[in-house]
């Protein structure tokens, strides 16, 4: 881990890192640490957390949004693909209700919630349409990104609005469950969200400046962390040594999230959300917060990925002219190539392609499940919907779900 000597000691300490090793933003040492994450990333997860998008709770700062709108939106014309991942329903939903504190009851939080991410919805799609960009509000769970189906659907959901450059703004499904609202202020959704559209980098923007190697107050000595190795098991004792608090989006829970992020190869930079144009400067190649980069790359992390979540169910014969395409076109596999369904599978688990001969050739998440593979196998895709009355995808494996072998 690379670290710099910290300069200002005695700085004031949020309130929400129980150990304070996220310092202060207003310190008075100049933004300078990272190693330029961001800078070849195309496509990028932002995170937002409580305090910064309502301003400690006094309402939606619609300055605040407007400037990180703006901002999202230069760089979608940069040609970069950008998903929001926005905390402050409950907040927001508190104002709009009159709570001055913070309910304990966990259903008094969920109906803020409800309240709140009406305003939440509204103000990022008034603030990316004043710069030109379209919105849309994906509201997902953890148990959604577990499922192989759910998981499956909310990636080519996302996808899909990534290809039509609207940009999704997402939430945790806060009625549902709480899983944010206990822990993560959204810190762990933004992993997961970044695991599931593969991003290259995720951003957590934050109300303070990156992370410090110990409680500023206690250790005069500690310092600023400006690059580390996503994983690395002292980060996570730093954050969780005595004196800790596992708060709602604290520290620990943006290394962790950091964490879950490399395991699909998207590095992270944790970084102060007031910082005049973050997210430009960031993606410029600047150096600010603490960067905690993946160690291995984003195909080896997808196979990897593949092969840790989800059992292989199933296989594929497929055609010599889709062992061609797939392997020296790139291209996905269509039902019109397949031969033979094996296994029983359902839509969204892993499956293997098989060559005529039996030697495996890809695996990928299978659009289809194996009932309906068998009725569409050598037809084309034209006739999905006639056969089945309905169509899923006109791939039995889309390229970006596939890896080869
Ligand atoms: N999903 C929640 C929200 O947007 C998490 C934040 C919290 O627990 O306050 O409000």
């Amino acid at each position: 881990m690379m670290t710099e000597p910290l300069s200002a000691p005695d700085d004031p300490l949020s309130s929400k890192c129980g150990f304070a090793t996220l310092l202060d933003p207003h310190g008075g040492r100049p933004a300078s640490a990272g190693l330029g994450a961001l800078k070849s990333a195309r496509r990028i997860v932002v995170k937002v957390g409580s305090s910064l998008v309502t301003n400690e709770g006094r309402g939606i700062d619609a300055d605040a949004v407007g400037n990180w709108c703006r901002q999202l939106a230069t760089l979608a014309a940069q040609g970069r693909e950008l998903v929001m991942v926005s905390s402050g329903a409950i907040a927001e939903g508190m104002k709009r209700l009159g709570w001055r504190t913070r309910p304990s009851e966990l259903h008094e939080l969920q109906a803020a919630a409800a309240v709140g991410q009406m305003g939440l919805a509204q103000m990022y799609e008034t603030q990316l349409s004043r710069f030109g960009m379209g919105s849309a509000q994906v509201l997902l769970t953890h148990a959604d990104l577990a499922d192989r189906e759910r998981y499956l659907n909310a990636r080519s959901t996302l996808l899909t609005l990534l290809r039509l450059q609207v940009i999704p703004v997402i939430n945790e499904n806060d009625t549902v469950v709480n899983d944010e609202i206990k822990f993560g202020d959204n810190d762990t959704l933004g992993a997961l969200v970044a695991n599931l559209v593969e991003a290259d980098a995720l951003v957590i923007l934050t109300d303070q400046r990156g992370l410090y190697s110990a409680d500023p107050r206690q250790h005069p000595d500690a310092r600023f962390i400006a690059q580390g190795r996503a994983g690395d098991s002292a980060l996570e004792q730093m954050a969780g040594g005595a004196g800790s608090s596992i708060g709602r989006g604290g520290m620990l829970t943006k290394i962790l999230a950091a964490k879950r992020a490399a395991g699909s190869g998207a590095s992270t930079v944790i970084a102060w959300g007031r910082e005049p144009d973050v997210l430009l400067r960031l993606a410029a190649g600047e150096a600010i917060g603490t960067a905690l980069l993946a160690g291995t790359p984003k195909l080896a992390a997808r196979k990897q990925w593949m092969a840790d979540h989800l059992q292989l169910r199933g296989s594929v014969r497929v055609d010599a002219g889709a062992v061609l395409k797939l392997r020296d076109e790139g291209k996905s596999l269509l039902p019109i190539g397949v031969i033979e369904v094996e296994g029983e599978f359902h839509r969204g688990d892993v499956i293997a392609v098989l060559s005529d001969a039996g030697t495996e050739i890809a695996r990928g998440l299978a659009n289809y499940s194996s009932g309906e593979a068998r009725l569409i196998a050598r037809k084309p895709s034209s006739q999905i919907v006639g056969l089945l009355g309905y169509a899923n995808e006109q791939e039995l494996i889309h390229r970006d779900n596939m890896v080869l072998a």
